[in-house]
């Protein structure tokens, strides 16, 4: 089959790729030009395990990205997985959507019948109120000449390759009958072990709202009883291991921590609260959520000045700039406010990471190690944002950890290992 996708990011090339894996000829659409011929000549624009091996295998044969929207004609099925970044006032950015379906619908004019498929994540009726107008400035109609579809997505970064090959379920909003039908069986012939759920096209909208809004509760609910857990001398990842098993709670994404970061969560839960809103509704929940997240990295730094004082012209090495392990994203990571609030302290800040780039607004103001040793050998204090299994490594290196503690803000041991100073952010 022939596929289209526009967007070339974390979605749209992960998904990409796994098609092509699966022998579809697909076609990709960035406004992005050095992304496009990076993926041309076969590689990964970012860091996402398992990509680059896909891309060096079907990049130039059954999968070509182009800047042009004219490499779309022909597709059967075109996906728009474009960003949906927040606006200043924290609502969702819909005007990358907006303008792809104003370039999609130059190209219906001169296609036949094609499925559109929305991936992003966008806020219940955009579709119906925003995107099918749009599209429909073809002078083609929706749901007769063209299908439309709302089928979001749950791909993690850093398991993205594999969550898209494996989904845990496939969620179908549909316009009408046919165009449901369509991209379900698109599915079940590709996908067939995952669950399908038909729905209408605000309902798909609502689930990855609803979806992203319930785990990012579920991390600060974590961190908020972390945090009373640290007062009474209680380990908060022993009482999750008491909590897990009983099957209404389960134990998943409940890792206490600095709290959540990354392209989804903070961004997804922001634009629901201001969407609420709009809907004459007060998310009370939702915003206490928000607010549990942004004061956590500060309570990393408090805690260490609890232990040693002030930060003022003290040498602190921050471990991790990514936003969790398994990628270089560092869209909302908490490292970022965590750096900043160290700066502020006046203290002098050593970062590493071993896959995350330095963003620009810090450059000039913090060193950069080039490697865990260098990073903890200039210290004397240690602060983990990042939740790298490499950071276990720092148990070989006693001798020059030696008078110095580390802070968890992600939980790196369990046990803590003989000969080193740690302390947990709420544990
Ligand atoms: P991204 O920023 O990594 O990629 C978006 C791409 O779209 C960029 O390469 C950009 O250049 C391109 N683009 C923007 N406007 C375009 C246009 N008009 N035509 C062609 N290309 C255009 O974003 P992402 O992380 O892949 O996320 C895409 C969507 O999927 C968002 O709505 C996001 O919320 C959602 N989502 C993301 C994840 C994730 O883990 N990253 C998971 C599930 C859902």
């Amino acid at each position: 089959m022939k596929i289209g996708i526009i967007g070339a990011g974390f979605v749209g090339l992960s998904m990409g790729t796994v098609l092509a894996s699966k022998g579809h000829e697909v076609v990709l659409i960035d406004i992005d030009k050095a992304k496009v011929e990076k993926i041309n000549s076969g590689e990964a624009p970012f860091y996402e395990p398992g990509l680059d091996e896909l891309l060096r295998k079907h990049a130039g044969k059954n999968l070509k990205a182009s800047t042009g929207y004219e490499a779309l004609k022909n597709c059967e099925i075109i996906f728009i997985c474009v960003g949906t970044p927040s606006k200043q006032d924290g609502s969702v950015d819909l005007s990358y959507v907006k303008d792809a379906c104003e370039k999609l619908a130059e190209i219906l004019k001169e296609t036949g019948y094609v499925l559109i498929v929305i991936k992003s994540t966008v806020v219940p009726t955009s579709t119906e109120k925003e995107f099918i107008p749009i599209l429909e400035k073809s002078g083609k109609k929706a749901g007769k000449d063209f299908g439309v579809c709302m089928n979001p997505e749950f791909l993690k970064e850093g398991t993205a390759i594999r969550d898209f090959l494996e989904q845990d379920r496939i969620v179908i909003g549909a316009l009408d009958e046919k165009s449901g039908n369509m991209l379900e069986r698109f599915y079940r012939e590709n996908f067939p072990s995952s669950p399908i759920v038909r729905v209408d096209l605000r309902t798909a909208e609502m689930i990855k709202y609803a979806s992203n809004a319930f785990l990012a509760t579920k991390i600060s609910f974590i961190n908020e009883i972390g945090n009373i857990c640290k007062k009474l001398n209680i380990d908060v990842y022993k009482v999750v291991e008491g909590m897990k098993y009983d099957p209404r709670i389960g134990g998943h994404f409940l890792n206490a921590g600095i709290g959540f970061g990354g392209s989804c969560l903070p961004k997804d839960v922001r634009a629901l609260i201001k969407f609420a809103e709009k809907l004459g509704e007060e998310p009370k929940l939702l915003k206490s959520v928000i607010e549990i997240n942004e004061k956590q990295p500060e309570r990393l730094i408090e805690i260490a000045k609890k232990r040693v004082g002030e930060l003022k012209g003290r040498k602190v090495a921050v471990l991790g700039l990514a936003f969790k392990s398994g990628t270089s994203d560092l869209r909302e990571t908490r490292a970022l406010p965590l750096i900043t609030k160290l700066l502020e302290e006046g203290a002098e800040v050593i970062v590493y990471d071993p896959v995350a780039k330095l963003p620009d607004e810090l450059n000039g103001s913090v060193k950069i190690a080039n490697s865990l040793k260098e990073a903890v050998e200039e210290a004397e204090i240690i602060k983990i944002a990042t939740d790298w299994e490499h950071f276990r490594e720092l148990e070989k290196m006693k001798e020059c950890l030696e008078g110095k503690i580390i802070f968890e803000g992600r939980r790196i041991f369990d046990e803590k290992p003989y000969g080193l100073e740690i302390e947990g952010i709420c544990w």
